[in-house]
């Protein structure tokens, strides 16, 4: 018996999640389930993030957890539950597989076979957000060399374990250089340790549209955060519907399993839903406790069904026979078909090794960190000229301003009057000749830019690290 938690979630999550209970008992899953709610109700009983403390405890005490699609409530106050229990539980790879079912299903592409590993704690969904002026909205995107280390590693044992020949990075490091610069450098470094398989790094925005008209030119991808999330969707539908993906959210101590989907309220109560994203996310759940034999059976069971043309209203079939059947109707004809083997559709080689080995960062650095100069934002509703001249005539002490930017379009020294200028500029002030400085000398500048009006937003202090900046330097 695998003890797992079940949350039956909101709109079509309760359909979907009922018809693949069924399949799993009528696949012979020995479970020993724990259903716990979360979603929208709880939001609305006042807990932030969907989920009431003693949830917590059931999740933690199983082996897995089954989650249907939940609804965030409009408005704000709200967090997104799926990136908290992601985070909270330290379920830092989502791997979504992406398979072309042709000709059964009409895809986009007929050879398609994906895997996109998605990083699942870090980037943008940190979720931290400031408002610092009227008119400046600012969200932090947050990349640590452990959470680089932990996805690639995992990308690259997942392709080992699973026979796959290549992976594939996706980044936009010609303009993040720091946040997906690491990113690639860290997928370069343990790209070696794994000679036998082809790797390939793409910028995030040619390689999507490399995916989106030739994907048999990938194999696992693996990829930030926002990019994961986006790109899955679009390869999920490119292989028939949103509906047939699933999604392994994997970590140290927890796993958890879902659709790709979300809940599709306009769906609800109707009994159309596509339940195959939920199913096959229930299939990689089985084949994570080790049970290869039920994932097996049920992820056959499956195809079987799909090559007998049975499939809900959501997948395109020109010239089809068969009419759209209900969720219910559907999750029928795959219990029918347990034991059935597909006839042209290839199921997944299932090994009891697919949980993959607990991963650590491994190459921490430790280097020499050096306080030279901090950046001042400072909200100021003035004209670029009016704003430059005043700020460059106050004289400050044991620190020297060397650039102004506004939006990051350098505007002081130099800069062009055509640069469209917003009320929040960025004030670089430096250490002569790069020289070590103490945090107070920051504090007296900022006590000398109080006393003299400014309205400083925040501050972003500046390191050498191992005699290299810490910080962009290149303005245009
Ligand atoms: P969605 O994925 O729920 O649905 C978009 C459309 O895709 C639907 O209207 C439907 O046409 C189709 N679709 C999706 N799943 C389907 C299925 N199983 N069968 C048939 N058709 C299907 O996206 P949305 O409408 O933007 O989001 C609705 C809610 O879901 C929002 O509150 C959102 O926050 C939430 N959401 C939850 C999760 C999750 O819990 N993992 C993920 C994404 C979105």
């Amino acid at each position: 018996m695998h003890k797992i938690t079940v949350a039956r979630g909101d709109g079509i999550g309760p359909e979907i999640m009922g018809a693949t209970l069924h399949v799993l008992k009528e696949a012979g899953a020995q479970l020993d389930i724990h259903e716990v709610e979360i979603g929208e109700k709880v939001y609305l009983k006042g807990a932030t993030t969907g989920i009431e403390p003693a949830t917590w405890q059931a999740i933690k005490e199983s082996e897995a957890f089954l989650k249907a699609p939940i609804t965030t409530p409009q408005g704000g106050g709200f967090k997104s539950l799926n990136v908290t229990v992601r985070s909270a539980l330290g379920l830092y790879a989502n791997i979504r597989p992406c398979v072309s079912y042709a000709p059964f299903i009409v895809g986009n592409n007929p050879q398609m076979d994906v895997v996109i590993v998605r990083e699942n704690e870090e980037d943008l969904y940190a979720g931290i957000e400031y408002r610092q002026t009227p008119n400046v909205y600012v969200s932090h995107k947050i990349m640590t060399r452990g959470g680089c280390e932990k996805i690639v590693r995992y990308a690259f044992e997942y392709a080992r374990h699973h026979g796959r020949k290549k992976v594939t990075a996706f980044t936009k490091d010609n303009i993040m250089k720091f946040s997906d610069g690491l990113f690639h450098r860290v997928y370069e470094e343990i790209g070696k340790e794994y000679p036998g398989i082809e790797k390939e790094h793409w910028i995030v925005d040619i390689g999507a549209a490399k995916l989106a008209t030739v994907p048999e030119n990938f194999d696992v991808i693996v990829l930030p955060n926002l990019y994961g999330d986006i790109l899955s969707d679009v390869a999920a539908e490119m292989t028939g519907s949103v509906g047939l993906a699933p999604s392994a959210n994997i970590g140290t101590h927890h796993a958890m399993f879902e659709a790709i989907h979300g809940s599709a309220p306009k769906r609800a109560g109707q009994n159309i839903a596509n339940p195959s994203g939920l199913l096959l996310a229930s299939v990689m759940m089985m084949a994570y406790l080790g049970e290869v034999e039920v994932a097996t059976r049920m992820h056959e069971a499956w195809l079987a069904t799909i090559e007998q043309g049975i499939h809900t209203y959501d997948i395109r079939q020109e010239g089809a026979k068969l009419k759209p059947v209900g969720t219910k109707e559907f999750a029928e004809a795959v219990v029918k078909n347990l034991g059935n083997k597909p006839k042209e559709l290839r199921c997944p080689a299932y090994q009891a090794a697919t949980k993959i080995i607990p991963l650590v960062a491994e190459h921490e650095t430790r280097g020499d960190r050096v306080l030279v100069g901090v950046d001042v934002f400072i909200y100021a509703r003035e004209e670029a000229k009016a704003f430059e001249k005043k700020i460059t005539q106050l004289g400050t002490t044991g620190l020297k301003l060397e650039m102004i930017s506004n939006r990051g379009a350098k505007t002081w020294p130099g800069g062009h009057p055509e640069t469209f200028c917003i009320e929040q500029w960025r004030c670089r002030f430096m250490a002569p000749a790069g020289k070590q400085i103490e945090l107070y000398v920051i504090l007296k500048l900022l006590d000398q830019l109080g006393v003299s009006g400014y309205d400083v937003i925040k501050t972003e202090n500046l390191y050498l690290f191992d005699g290299k900046p810490g910080f962009s330097t290149v303005e245009g």
